[in-house]
């Protein structure tokens, strides 16, 4: 089974916006096992669109058209298709209510060219919009299928999933083996460091498939394969999850699709360890990010975000000869985490002492780089160790990658122990 994506908007062609539709498609189909071999870009006209078509219809099974479903003269896409495969286009009750129901709530005139936003092929299936106004289309012409979906992605993924997935199993995928995935989860490494790791394994491995996906401090890594029973595809699984584990065997957290921070509270709870913690450039966002799962009470007892100098003073005891002074090292430095780490700890009277203080820019702090961290872990009975980092990113982005820094090394702390 192939699969090809054709974007449709002379936005894309003129770079002013970066084809993240495509991206995420691609992924979906590679986690679902289907292959697709083109992508193609093409501008909002009939003809050029028509010629893209004829060309993927040669070579695909599937193909996925995206944008130009809006109600301006510029949005061809459906018409473009229903040239082609010789049919035309009526509208859709079921979409004009949403529309006329839209614009009735507002208060708002609907001006006629909304009306094209409910155009539906005849002879295909509409794909109701759940989070915009233009219905998207899945149609079968001369055994290839077609799905139309509109440009904006928050209404693109929502469509994907909830409408053409289904029509797709309905109507494609029914004769193929069923599909059969596990997530592994991976931190304290980026996806390029991730992928250059396995790419061995990834150069010669077809079935099951892997795909890597990144999010802010996470790679998620998906193994697919089709199988006649469950069992069998587990086995698969298994299988390339121990390779996996062999290669990467320090940052593979978990293998279902959980935070790290689940995966920490679940074993903190279940050993009876507490912990807690003193942020200076994450303001709250380690305690945040902990108590966004739920049980985490019984493991954060709590912490403080001493941000200036006097706070870090006054109420995490770091002395002032570390944090002032022509030969202080200053609050960024990895003195000022060993003491925010160790007193927060011995306050809180927790088993662990989490820090993090550090310049999250967007201007150097003390002469100090934007994205220098220094993040600290202390525990009872332990020497307490401090990590130096150097993050790349916006504000949020180093505030982000230094909470996942710090919970990583905390894992791994509980995976020695
Ligand atoms: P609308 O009803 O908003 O006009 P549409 O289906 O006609 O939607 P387009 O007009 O092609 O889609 O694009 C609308 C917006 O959707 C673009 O300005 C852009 O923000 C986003 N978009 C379109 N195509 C893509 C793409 N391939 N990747 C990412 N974003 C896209």
């Amino acid at each position: 089974m192939k699969a090809e994506i054709i974007a449709v908007g002379t936005e894309l062609l003129l770079g002013q916006i970066t084809n993240t539709n495509a991206q995420y498609l691609s992924r979906q189909f590679a986690g679902m096992g289907i292959d697709l071999y083109y992508q193609s870009v093409v501008g909002d006209n009939i003809e050029r669109i028509k010629e893209v078509l004829r060309l993927s219809s040669r070579r695909a099974d599937i193909v996925v058209l995206t944008g130009g479903l809006g109600p301006t003269q510029d949005d061809v896409t459906k018409e473009a298709l229903a040239e082609f495969i010789g049919s035309s286009l009526h509208i859709d009750r079921m979409a004009m209510d949403n529309i006329d129901r839209f614009f009735m709530d507002r208060g708002r005139e609907m001006t006629e060219n909304n009306k094209r936003q409910a155009l539906t092929i005849d002879g295909g299936t509409p794909l109701p919009n759940e989070t915009g106004l233009a219905v998207g289309n899945a149609i079968t012409y001369e055994d290839t299928h077609y799905i139309v979906l509109p440009g904006p992605p928050r209404e693109l993924v929502p469509m994907f999933e909830k409408q053409a997935v289904p029509w797709l199993m309905q109507h494609v995928l029914t004769k193929e083996l069923p599909l059969y995935s596990k997530m592994l989860k991976f931190a304290g490494i980026g996806e390029s460091a991730l992928d250059d790791r396995l790419s061995d394994l990834i150069t010669v491995q077809t079935d099951p498939t892997i795909a890597l996906y990144a999010k802010e401090g996470e790679v998620t890594v998906r193994l697919s394969t089709k199988a006649p029973s469950e069992r069998e595809a587990m086995e698969k699984l298994d299988r390339l999850e121990k390779q996996i584990k062999d290669i990467v065997p320090d940052h593979l957290y978990a293998n279902e699709d959980v935070p790290i921070e689940k995966v920490i509270v679940d074993i903190m709870t279940e050993r009876g360890l507490t912990l807690s913690a003193a942020e200076s450039c994450t303001g709250g966002l380690v305690m945040d990010t902990i108590t966004s799962i739920p049980g985490s009470a019984t493991v954060l007892l709590g912490g403080i975000v001493c941000y200036t100098n006097e706070i870090k003073h006054k109420l995490v005891h770091v002395p002032q000869r570390l944090l002032e002074g022509e030969n202080a090292p200053g609050a960024v430095s990895i003195e000022v985490a060993e003491v925010l780490a160790e007193q927060v700890r011995m306050v809180a009277d927790s088993d662990f002492g989490l820090s993090v203080t550090g310049v999250a820019g967007p201007g150097e702090t003390e002469h100090k780089p934007v994205g220098l961290v220094y993040i600290g872990l202390s525990e009872r009975g332990k020497k307490t160790e401090v990590y130096e980092l150097h993050l790349r990113g916006d504000r949020d982005m180093v505030r982000i990658r230094a909470t996942k820094a710090l919970l990583y090394h905390l894992w791994r702390r509980l995976q020695a122990t």
